[in-house]
């Protein structure tokens, strides 16, 4: 048995008890609530972090993404660059020129020092004491051994591609240091090809040195160079401006360019298309103004609005217009211009179709009209 504690005394020290438990307590309870507020806190910061994590990875991949197409457009120019290299210094082309009839294309200066110094062929005969030696002796192409029979000539595509290349590459690049671009202006084959691109035979010799030695791929060359030699002035000549008499409907006449089919074997012309280029129009402007050539209205070009512009037999395009352009916009202005020449006739629905006429005299009557010579049948109709 113990004795029992009680009294006043006690009872006050039980109440001081509760009391400090109370204050326990409550502090138990504000702990708690921090805590509380804590983890909420590093909740936050995780999610924070997960988020912050997700966007790092999302870059990440961005990043890959975009060093693989960086890898992707360094192989092009890689690709490029290998196939812009020139065969004799195998640094980038520098001042391309092209060889024909091979097609290969070197730098100016390789080339000029090839065609000085390459060893003689084995039928060679000339005697290098001679001042035109260098003019008269035979030249091949360094990369395949063909005779080259014109003077080179440069290929300024290749030119702005290679400076692309160099530039992205950085002007550390050595290709075009180093060299001379003062003699942009002269001649770069002077004493090593004739003046004008005469025609250098197998021997070397040109076509002045022996006019005797004729054959048909002479004539047929010098047919081919008047034609693209001749800039074609779309009647801007003194003629037709003073010309004031009447005009006429022009009518057939034999096509004006010879075409070999075989050039476009791949191209997959039809009739119409070759008749086209038969009469002067070129496939780049065949397609741009969906030309088309019908044995009795002769070629005709659409425009924008695909209205038809009737444009005679035979068309000249001037040396520089691939597509035409400048051709069509000529025939846009001139219906303006010289109205008079122009028989236009509208339709109902907005648009019109446009005949080139020709002065009245100059309007020949051919006997024989079948001479497309390559016409199909349902083309006479
Ligand atoms: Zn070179
Ligand atoms: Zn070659």
């Amino acid at each position: 048995m113990h004795a029992e504690y009680s009294g006043p005394l006690a009872a006050a020290e039980l109440a001081k008890i509760k009391r400090e438990l109370d204050a326990w307590k409550k502090l138990a309870y504000e702990h708690k609530k921090t805590i509380k507020k804590q983890n909420k806190v590093i909740e936050e910061l995780k999610q924070q972090d997960n988020t912050s994590r997700q966007k790092l990875k999302e870059s990440e991949s961005q990043l890959s993404k975009l060093q693989s197409k960086t890898k992707k457009s360094d192989e092009a120019i890689t690709t490029i660059e290998s196939n812009s290299q020139c065969q004799i210094c195998m640094e980038l082309l520098y001042r391309p020129y092209a060889l024909s009839p091979c097609g290969h294309i070197l730098c100016v200066t390789c080339l000029q020092e090839w065609f000085r110094k390459a060893p003689a062929v084995d039928d060679e005969m000339y005697d290098d004491s001679d001042p035109d030696y260098l003019l008269r002796r035979r030249k091949t192409c360094p990369c395949c051994r063909t005779n080259v029979r014109h003077r080179p000539i440069p290929v300024f595509m290749i030119k702005a591609i290679v400076a692309g290349i160099a530039k992205v590459k950085g002007s550390q690049n050595g290709a075009l240091l180093g060299r001379d671009p003062a003699s942009n202006d002269s001649d770069p084959w002077e004493g090593l090809f004739p003046d004008d691109d005469e025609e250098i035979d197998d021997f070397g010799a040109t076509d002045e040195e022996d006019e005797d030695d004729e054959d048909d791929i002479d004539e047929e060359d010098e047919e081919d160079s008047s034609w693209y030699d001749e800039v074609f002035s779309y009647g801007t000549g003194s003629e037709d401006e003073t010309y004031r008499g009447a005009y006429a409907y022009p009518q057939w006449e034999p096509p004006g360019v010879v075409i070999d089919e075989d050039d476009y074997l791949f191209d997959q012309l039809d009739e119409s298309d070759l008749n086209c280029l038969r009469r002067g129009a070129t496939l780049a402007m065949i397609h741009e103004y969906d030309v088309e050539y019908k044995h009795n209205e002769g070629l005709i070009a659409r425009d924008e609005a695909y209205n038809r512009i009737y444009l005679g037999w035979n068309i000249r395009l001037s040396a520089d217009d691939e597509n035409g352009e400048l051709y069509m916009q000529y025939i846009a202005d001139d219906m303006i211009a010289r109205a008079e020449r122009w028989s236009i006739i509208e339709d109902d629905d907005g648009g019109f179709e446009a005949h080139l006429l020709v002065p009245e005299d100059g309007v020949l009557e051919y006997q024989d009209t079948d001479s497309d010579n390559y016409m199909e049948v349902d083309d006479l109709d």
